[in-house]
């Protein structure tokens, strides 16, 4: 269970308006820290509302930020945005009480992680021979012969890439 100061908001008091609640948080407070193949080196940008709504409120607003992860085909790092631009959480009953939206935030960007990740849209990846990045150029092995590569046609028509 992970509690940021930046997400606990005393409920009392708040104009109709609500107030707006803006800064950032280091992933590592959220407890994301990714893997060998994602990381988190910039903090999440924050940008909330907190209004009253009967006798809870609504919280609305966007989180922003940026994670490095490696292109899945040639190893590349890439830096890619995450963000949720539509954060909404209404929560019930909470008038004069602390409440902790640590957790739900933490879920909003977590989903907003991309599953994949490629450096380009056609990236070439690693020649499976000599390992050479082939977005770089071609590297001494050659095209493999569609005579003893059976996928070789089906690459040509851009098929296998599904
Ligand atoms: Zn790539
Ligand atoms: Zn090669």
């Amino acid at each position: 269970m992970v509690s940021c100061p930046e997400f606990r908001f005393l409920v009392q008091d708040l104009p109709d308006e609500g107030i707006v609640v803006e800064g950032d948080v280091p992933f590592a407070a959220l407890d994301i820290a990714g893997d060998e193949l994602t990381s988190c080196p910039r903090p999440l940008r924050f940008g909330l509302r907190v209004s009253p709504l009967g006798d809870g409120i609504l919280v609305r607003g966007w989180l922003r930020g940026e994670v490095e992860m490696i292109c899945d085909r040639c190893l590349v790092p890439v830096t890619l945005e995450v963000a949720d631009e539509e954060v909404c959480h209404h929560l019930e009953h909470v008038v004069g009480k602390e409440i902790d939206l640590t957790e739900d935030l933490r879920e909003d960007i977590l989903l907003a992680f991309p599953q994949s990740c490629l450096c380009q849209d056609e990236c070439l990846g690693l020649c499976p021979e000599c390992g050479a990045n082939l977005n770089e150029g071609p590297c001494l092995c050659g095209p493999p012969g569609a005579e003893d590569n059976p996928w070789g046609v089906l690459d040509n028509l851009g098929l296998t890439e599904q």
